[in-house]
C-alpha cells in the first residue's frame, strides 16, 4: 500500500467502486480504495440485482439512467460481465389514484426523454403471465428496468478502476481519520497509515462509523430487507420457450412488493409495514458475508397481497428466503458530496439503491472532487439537506416510515408525521390551539393554514383541490384587503460582519450590496453562471460603523449554503458569517392595513416616506428590540420583523391585539404561496435551482454585471451576450379541480419551428465523460435519453416543464409558473399553450405581467 494519495476511498462495495472507477476516469489516477474485507463485504452482494430509472426526483432519476447505460461500457472496458438482462419492467397500479400517480410519472418522463407507456392490466398479464390482471386498474411499461450480477457489477467498477491506474488494498479496515493543520489527512489503517488529501467515505453498513471518525453523525439507518426465490416454475420456463423472452421485472404497490425471473425460478422482495432496522446505533465490525435470520410472519401481510395479485407465483415452492441489511437516509435518496465544517472530506453513502443510482451517484461526486463542482443537479442527494436535527433518533423514525411508505402514494399536500414535533417556535402551542394545520418545514414546524374552529385540523390528502382550499382563500382575501400575520421562522438567517464583511458579499452574490439601511434582493451563483442561491440582504451596519449584513434565504439549503460562505471565506479572518437558525425567529404582517398596525406598535414614525419601501431598521415593536425589513413575499404592503424567540409571543400577541380593529386574521404558509403566484415570484428549488441561468430565471434586474467582478459573473456575461434559451415564464391555467404541482409538461402549438436545443437541463459546467472517455456535453445524451425535442403530437409539441403553480386565490386563477423557450416567452396568445394535469392537456396562456398590482404600487405605498 502507498504511504500517499491523492484521495482513498473507504469502502469496496459498488458505490466505493465506482467512485474509484470515476475519479480514475477523470484523471486522479492516484486513489486508493480501502476494503476491510473482500470487495462487496457489506450489503453489495446480496442485493436482488434490480435496477431501474424512475425516481420521485426527476435529477436522480436522470443519475439513475447514466447507471444503466454505462454498465455494458462497463463490461467492454473491464472484461467483467454484469449478467445484464434489460428486461424491461411494469408498475402496476390497484386504484385510480395510483394510476393518477402514474399518469404523473409518464408525463414527467416525457421531457426527461423517458420512453414510459401507459398499458391495460391485460397488456401487462402478457408480459408477466404470473398476475391475476383484474386486481388492476392500469400500468406503466417502462424498457430501461431490468437485472444484473450484484458482484460481477461491483467486480467490473474495480477492474476498469485499476486498468486506470487506481490500487485496491483488501483485507485492511480503516481505524482512524486525523487531518494536519495543512488539511492533510491521515487515513490510519491495520497495515499502515496513508496520507491524503481528500477522503471519501463509501462505508455503506459502517458509513456512520466512517463518520463518527471525523465527529460527524451522518443520518443514515440499515433496515433488514428480505426477497425469496422460489423453484424452478413451469411457467416461466414455457413462457420463455414460447416467446423467446425473459419476463418483465413487476411492482406491485399494494402488495408493496417487487418481483421478477430469476434463473427458471422467480424472485419476490418486499417493503412490508413491519419493517425492521439493523444496528440501530452501532454496526459490529465482525459482521462480515452473512445473512440475517428470515422473519416470514413479517411478511405475511405483504406475500398474502402477493400472492393473490400473483397466484402463478404462490403455487411454486420457496427454494430460499434472502434477509440482509441495507442503508437509507430519512428521505430514501442518497447522502453525497462534501460535509459542511470539513474541508477535503466526501460522502457518497445510504445509497439504497446502489444499482440504480452507484454510476450517477460515482459521476456526480468524481466532477465535485476533481472539477469542484458536481456538473448535475445533485440537490436531492446532496448530503447537505439534512440539518443538525437529524440525531440518530430522527433518523430512526423517519427512516422506518420512508421505508414502509416506500410504495405508497405521496401527496402533494401530504405531510408526514414521523420524528415530529422536533423544533417548535415559542408560538406553536398558541398555532395550535387556534386550529392551525403544521407543516415541518426543515424540522420546525409551520402553519400551513388554519381550520376553522370546531373541525378537525388536518388535509385531506389529493392531487386535487382539496379541504383546504375555502379556507387558505379567505386568509389570502382578508390578508390583501386588509391585514394578516404569519409565522417566518423557517426562512433561512444569517449575519456577515467585519471588515472585509462587503467585499465579501459583492465577490459572491450578482446585485450590489445595500447601502445602510437598505435592502436588495439577490441571486448568487456558481462559476459556471447558474444559480444556486436567491437571497434579500439588508445593511445592518450599526452605530460602531464595522460593516454588518443581514441575509435570508430559504431555510432547507442552509447547509448548503453555509458550505458555500465557508468555502469562499477569506482566510484572514476579515469577515465573521453567523447562522441563527432558531436563535431569530420571525412574523410577518402583510396588506393595505399593516402600515397602521406597525405604527400602534412602535413609537417612531413608519410612514411611506419615513420607513421606505426596502428600507431596514432595528426598532422596538411592542417594546421588544426587533429587526425590521420593509418587505413582504406576499407583495403587498407589508414588513417582516424579526425577534429573539424570548419576544416572540409579545410582539405576537401585539400584532394581533393591535390588529383587531382593522379584522387581522392569522394565514399560514399555503397563503403566503399563493399570494406569491399572482405576483409572479419565483421560490428557491423550484424555480430556481442550479440548472438555470439568472436570465433564463429571469432575473435580469438582479445581476449588475458592471458593478464588480463576482464568481459567475463572466458565464452570465455570456448568457447575457447570446441570449437565454430559456426563460421562466408564469402561466394561466384553465384548470378544473387540480391545480399543477411542478414537473409538468408544457405543450405549444408550433409545428415545426426550431428553437434550438430545448431538452431539461440537468447537467452543466464541469466536463463530464461517458464510459469511453469521450466529453459529453448534455445531459440528456449522458442518458441517452433525447430531451423534450420529439415528442410530439400533430403540431403540438412539449417544449417545457412546469416548476410549481397552484390557484391563486386572490386574482382566483389556477397559475403555473415554468421554462419554455425563450423565442416563446413573451407570447401571451390564446390557444398557443397547454399543460398536462393529471394526463390532460389543459389550456394555458403566457401572462408576462402579475395579476396582482403589476406596477407594485401596493408594496410601495
Ligand atoms: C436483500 C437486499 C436486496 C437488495 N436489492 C437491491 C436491488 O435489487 N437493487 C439495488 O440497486 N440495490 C439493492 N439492494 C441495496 C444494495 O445492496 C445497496 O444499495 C448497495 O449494496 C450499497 O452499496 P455500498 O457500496 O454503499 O455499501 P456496502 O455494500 O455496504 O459496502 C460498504 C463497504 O465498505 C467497507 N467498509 C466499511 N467501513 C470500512 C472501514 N472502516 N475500512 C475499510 N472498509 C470499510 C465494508 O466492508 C463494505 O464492503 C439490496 C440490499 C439488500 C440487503
Amino acid at each position: 500500500m502507498k504511504s500517499h494519495a491523492k484521495a482513498v476511498v473507504v469502502g469496496g462495495g459498488v458505490v466505493g467502486c465506482s467512485v474509484l472507477y470515476h475519479l480514475a476516469r477523470a484523471g486522479w489516477a492516484d486513489v486508493i480504495l480501502i476494503e476491510r474485507s473482500e470487495l462487496t463485504s457489506g450489503s453489495s452482494w446480496h442485493a436482488a440485482g434490480g435496477f431501474h430509472t424512475l425516481n420521485g426526483d426527476p435529477n436522480v432519476a436522470k443519475l439513475q439512467a447514466y447507471t444503466v447505460q454505462l454498465y455494458k461500457e462497463l463490461e467492454e472496458l473491464s472484461g467483467q460481465s454484469c449478467s445484464l438482462h434489460l428486461t424491461g419492467g411494469i408498475m402496476m397500479a390497484d386504484t385510480p389514484e395510483r394510476m393518477d400517480f402514474l399518469r404523473l410519472a409518464h408525463a414527467k418522463g416525457r421531457y426527461l426523454g423517458m420512453d414510459t407507456e401507459l398499458i391495460t392490466p391485460s397488456e401487462a398479464k402478457a408480459m408477466f403471465p404470473l398476475m391475476d390482471e383484474t386486481n388492476f386498474v392500469g400500468a406503466m411499461w417502462d424498457p430501461v428496468e431490468g437485472h444484473l450480477d450484484p458482484s460481477g457489477t461491483t467486480h467490473a467498477y474495480a477492474k476498469a478502476a485499476q486498468k486506470l491506474g487506481a490500487e485496491i488494498v483488501l483485507r485492511n479496515r480503516v481505524l482512524e481519520l486525523t487531518q494536519d493543520p495543512d488539511g492533510t489527512w491521515n487515513v490510519v489503517t491495520e497495515k499502515g497509515t496513508v496520507k491524503a488529501e481528500h477522503v471519501v467515505n463509501c462505508g455503506g453498513l459502517w458509513a456512520r462509523e466512517v463518520g463518527r471518525m471525523v465527529g460527524v453523525e451522518l443520518p443514515l439507518l440499515a433496515m433488514e430487507h428480505m426477497y425469496l426465490l422460489t423453484e424452478p416454475m413451469k411457467e416461466v420456463e414455457e413462457f420463455n420457450r414460447s416467446t423467446g423472452r425473459e419476463m418483465v421485472g413487476v411492482l406491485d404497490f399494494k402488495g408493496e412488493i417487487y418481483t421478477r425471473q430469476e434463473r427458471n425460478g422467480i424472485l419476490l422482495g418486499t417493503y412490508e409495514k413491519a419493517c425492521k432496522p439493523w444496528s440501530p446505533v452501532n454496526t459490529p465490525w465482525d459482521f462480515g458475508h452473512e445473512l440475517l435470520v428470515p422473519d416470514l410472519d413479517r411478511i405475511a401481510p405483504s406475500l398474502e397481497v402477493g400472492f393473490k395479485h400473483f397466484p402463478g407465483i404462490e403455487k411454486a415452492g420457496i427454494k430460499q428466503i434472502i434477509n440482509g441489511p441495507f442503508t437509507f437516509a430519512p428521505d430514501g435518496n442518497p447522502l453525497v458530496g462534501p460535509v459542511q465544517g470539513l474541508t477535503n472530506f466526501w460522502c457518497a453513502c445510504a445509497v439504497m439503491a446502489g444499482f440504480s443510482q452507484g454510476g450517477g451517484v460515482g459521476l456526480a461526486l468524481s466532477n465535485w472532487m476533481v472539477e469542484g463542482d458536481p456538473g448535475f443537479d445533485v440537490w436531492g442527494m446532496d448530503v447537505a439537506r439534512f440539518g443538525e436535527w437529524a440525531t440518530l433518533r430522527y433518523t430512526n423514525a423517519k427512516v422506518r416510515e420512508n421505508y414502509s411508505r416506500r410504495f405508497s402514494i405521496r401527496f402533494p399536500n401530504e405531510e408526514l408525521p414521523a420524528a415530529r414535533p422536533a423544533q417548535t417556535t415559542p408560538l406553536y402551542d398558541t398555532m395550535v390551539a387556534q386550529n392551525a394545520v403544521m407543516g415541518d418545514s426543515w424540522g420546525l414546524e409551520t402553519p400551513l393554514w388554519f381550520a376553522p374552529r370546531g373541525t378537525e385540523p388536518r388535509d385531506v390528502v389529493s392531487y386535487h383541490r382539496s379541504n383546504d382550499f375555502e379556507h387558505v382563500g379567505n386568509e389570502v382575501r382578508a390578508t390583501r384587503e386588509r391585514v394578516g400575520v404569519t409565522e417566518i421562522a423557517n426562512f433561512a438567517k444569517y449575519e456577515v460582519a467585519g471588515p472585509g464583511a462587503e467585499a465579501f458579499l459583492n465577490r459572491l452574490m450578482t446585485n450590489r450590496m445595500p447601502k445602510k439601511g437598505r435592502i436588495v434582493l439577490t441571486p448568487m451563483l456558481n462559476e459556471f453562471g447558474k444559480l444556486i442561491g436567491d437571497f434579500t440582504i439588508a445593511n445592518t451596519t450599526g452605530r460602531t460603523g464595522e460593516e454588518r449584513f443581514m441575509i435570508w434565504g430559504s431555510s432547507a439549503a442552509q447547509k448548503y449554503h453555509m458550505r458555500w460562505f465557508e468555502k469562499h471565506l477569506p482566510r484572514d479572518g476579515s469577515v465573521r458569517i453567523h447562522r441563527f437558525d432558531q436563535t431569530l425567529v420571525g412574523l410577518s404582517i402583510a396588506g393595505p392595513k399593516s402600515q397602521a398596525l406597525l405604527q400602534k406598535l412602535v413609537d417612531e414614525d413608519v410612514s411611506t416616506s419615513a420607513f421606505r419601501f426596502m428600507d431596514f431598521r432595528e426598532m422596538a415593536v411592542a417594546g421588544a428590540p426587533c429587526l425590521v425589513n420593509r418587505i413582504t413575499y406576499t407583495g403587498d404592503l407589508g414588513y417582516e420583523i424579526w425577534m429573539q424567540p424570548a419576544y416572540q409571543r409579545l410582539v405576537y400577541s401585539a400584532v394581533k391585539e393591535a390588529g383587531e380593529e382593522f379584522g387581522i386574521v392569522d394565514f399560514g404558509m399555503r397563503a403566503l404561496l399563493s399570494m406569491r403566484l399572482e405576483k409572479n415570484f419565483p421560490t428557491w428549488f423550484r424555480e430556481l435551482r442550479p440548472i438555470y441561468g439568472p436570465f433564463e430565471g429571469s432575473m435580469d434586474r438582479f445581476v449588475r454585471l458592471e458593478k464588480n467582478d463576482f464568481i459567475g459573473r463572466e458565464a452570465a456575461a455570456r448568457e447575457k451576450a447570446e441570449g437565454p434559451k430559456l426563460r421562466r415564464v408564469s402561466l394561466i391555467v384553465d384548470a378544473a379541480d387540480a391545480d399543477v404541482m411542478g414537473d409538468e409538461p408544457i405543450w405549444a402549438k408550433v409545428g415545426d419551428r426550431d428553437f434550438g436545443t430545448v431538452e431539461k437541463p440537468h447537467g452543466y459546467g464541469a466536463p463530464r465523460f461517458d464510459a469511453t472517455g469521450e466529453e459529453v456535453r448534455s445531459s440528456a445524451a449522458a442518458s441517452g435519453a433525447s430531451g423534450v425535442r420529439g415528442i410530439t403530437d400533430g403540431e403540438w409539441r412539449v417544449v417545457g416543464w412546469v416548476t410549481s403553480g397552484g390557484y391563486a386565490h386572490y386574482v382566483r386563477k389556477s397559475l403555473a409558473q415554468g421554462y419554455v423557450p425563450a423565442a416563446l416567452a413573451e407570447n401571451e396568445s390564446e390557444g398557443l399553450f397547454e399543460i398536462e394535469i393529471l394526463g390532460q392537456r389543459r389550456a394555458a396562456r403566457i401572462n408576462t405581467e402579475p395579476l396582482f398590482d403589476p406596477a407594485g404600487e401596493k408594496m410601495r405605498s
